[in-house]
């Protein structure tokens, strides 16, 4: 089943999208079946449950972070991570830059945007997002790389694409300003119900699971 999901998603990725394969809850058999038909990302939520399966898989896979990170495991999320596609404070880049530098390893980073402004949602508010760059720029260790949203949690996937559009005016934004001076390439956007319309705006990372694994307990 977990073989004929993932090709039917596959199918519906053009050339030019990453596939993420949001894999929280599941076991290391189903990461590991996912990653022999093909799949080159795994995303993860929590830093431990990563950890325990990072430890089975290793590099077989890149690793992305995809949930909020707290800046008390930042030691642990640089060692296992590929990407941080969750960044959203200052506070986390600097404790993130500092963990980097003991490991000698440069961190790409997406910055997380809360696009809807929601009040209780992780992420920088759509308005502060170049500010944060800039500063996330004087960090050594991190490489910023693009965005990342959530977008809204709405009962039709289709109201979410005006968040998916704003997201994608920021990056477009942000390119212009800085050209070949940055490599700022990554835009994620989109989930299950969503990804479809997520690439329609230009996202070239999507995040999918359930349509992958089936419902999560
Ligand atoms: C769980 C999760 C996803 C995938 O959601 P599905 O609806 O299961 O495809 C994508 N992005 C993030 C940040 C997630 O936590």
């Amino acid at each position: 089943m977990i073989e004929d999901n993932f090709r039917n998603i596959l199918k519906q990725i053009p050339e030019g999208v990453e596939l993420v394969v949001a894999s929280k809850s599941r076991t290391v058999s189903e990461i590991e079946e996912v990653i022999s038909c093909g799949a080159k990302i795994i995303g993860e939520n929590y830093v431990k449950e990563a950890e325990e399966k990072f430890n089975a898989i290793g590099n077989r896979a890149r690793w992305h972070l995809i949930g909020h990170l707290q800046k008390n495991k930042a030691k642990f999320a640089v060692k296992i991570f590929d990407m941080i596609e969750t960044l959203d404070s200052m506070e986390l880049a600097s404790a993130l830059d500092k963990e980097c530098k003991k490991i000698n390893k440069i961190m790409p980073v997406l910055i997380e945007v809360n696009s809807a402004s929601e009040p209780q949602k992780a992420g920088v508010l759509p308005e502060n997002v170049e500010g944060i760059l800039k500063e996330v720029l004087k960090f050594s260790n991190l490489k910023p790389m693009g965005l990342m949203t959530m977008g809204p949690l709405l009962d039709e996937p289709e109201k979410i694409r005006p968040f998916f559009k704003k997201t994608r005016e920021l990056f477009d934004k942000i390119k212009a300003i800085y050209g070949n001076s940055l490599e700022w390439k990554c835009l994620s956007m989109g989930m299950s119900d969503s990804f479809r319309i997520a690439i329609e705006e230009g996202a070239n990372l999507v995040r999918v699971g359930t349509a992958i694994f089936g419902k999560r307990q």
